[in-house]
């Protein structure tokens, strides 16, 4: 009698401790695929000055015939 109840002890800490493990592996998985997207989206966004060369992020930049300028001082004239 003590043996079953030994082992359906062990049978659900095995449950209890694979259960961790997994929701602990689902959570690492979500937070790399947040940073990589995140990353991703930073490089993404980022474009080049077509006069000066500088980095600069898309939503700062100006974009003219299809080129980004770092500044109006940079438009093409
Ligand atoms: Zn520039």
């Amino acid at each position: 009698m003590w043996r079953l109840i030994f082992l359906g002890v062990i049978i659900y800490l095995l449950i209890v401790a694979f259960k961790r493990s997994k929701v602990g592996t689902k959570n690492d998985d979500k937070n790399v695929k947040k940073d990589a997207t995140a990353k991703e989206q930073e490089i993404e966004n980022m474009v080049q000055c077509a006069s000066c060369a500088v980095h600069l992020p898309r939503s700062e930049a100006f974009l003219v015939n299809g080129d980004f300028y770092c500044s109006k001082a940079h438009l093409p004239k």
